[in-house]
């Protein structure tokens, strides 16, 4: 598949378009950003390993039922992606509270939820992310009822596919965050899951020691980023569980190969 023009850049993703208009390529980049932005870092081989995180995660998805934006994966950091008109919403899924929502409303952080909690962020740079209410997102007709409820379906299948996925390989999953995008099938309009699933995108706390193995590493300076992110990939099964090749070890033995070719 030849990548043709960028299309669109963000924090941590690059889209370009291919010759097919219904596909585009979804680049991983290594770029880290936090706080709106204001924290900012480039991390050798993350993006390698969020790419393979989220192919493994959105496959496993599909095998569920959850239609989502994944074609395939072409190459380290690339993957084949469905175009789709992104839902201007960040959906966040909360299994225990932490982060935004301790600050907001004073919770003890590590407070397991009752139930699954969904938050709504309107997905604006400019504004920080804002929390809304649901009914903002009708008032501006930033989706339809009728999409919002499909989405609520997937998320709570979604959140429990995951949790047990990550409860298996000794992760709890503390929250996450979602994207849905809108597609064309048959002249009807269809609402897919979009975007990434990796530890960029969620908290994953150790089961055991709640070691934090996930983009808390960067924001709160603990270090050892590329470490964590590859003992959630070995758990997985994505990365052979003997093996001691880094991430970054990977990006230079695929560069090396390329080159050789
Ligand atoms: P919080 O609102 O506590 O900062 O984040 C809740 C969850 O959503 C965390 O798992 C966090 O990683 C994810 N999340 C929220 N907003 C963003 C965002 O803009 N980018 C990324 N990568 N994750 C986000």
């Amino acid at each position: 598949m030849k990548k043709g023009k960028k299309i669109y850049e963000g924090k941590a993703k690059i889209i370009y378009a291919t010759q097919d208009k219904d596909l585009v390529i979804q680049y991983f980049k290594d770029d880290a950003t936090a706080f709106n932005n204001q924290k900012k870092s480039t991390i050798e081989g993350k993006g390698v390993l969020n790419n393979r995180i989220s192919e493994h995660i959105l496959s496993n998805l599909s095998q569920i039922g959850i239609k989502n934006h994944l074609v395939k994966r072409l190459n380290m950091r690339e993957q084949v992606i469905k175009l789709v008109e992104i839902i201007p919403i960040e959906f966040i899924v909360r299994n225990v509270a932490t982060g935004s929502l301790t600050k907001r409303l004073g919770i003890e952080d590590g407070t397991v939820l009752k139930e699954p909690l969904i938050e709504y962020c309107l997905k604006d740079d400019k504004l920080g992310d804002p929390l809304i209410a649901e009914d903002h997102i009708y008032a501006f007709d930033w989706a339809k009822r009728r999409e919002i409820e499909t989405i609520k379906k997937m998320i709570f299948r979604i959140n429990d596919f995951m949790i047990g996925m990550f409860r298996g390989i000794g992760i709890k999953l503390i929250d996450f965050k979602l994207e849905f995008g809108r597609i064309k099938s048959n002249g009807k309009s269809d609402v897919i899951l979009a975007d990434e699933i990796s530890p960029d995108t969620c908290r994953l706390w150790d089961s055991i020691t709640d070691k934090k193995l996930d983009k808390d590493r960067f924001r709160k300076d603990l270090g050892d980023l590329i470490p964590a992110y590859t003992e959630v990939a070995k758990r997985l099964g994505i990365l052979h569980e003997q093996s001691n090749v880094s991430a970054v070890n990977v990006t230079k033995l695929s560069s090396i190969k390329k080159k050789s070719k």
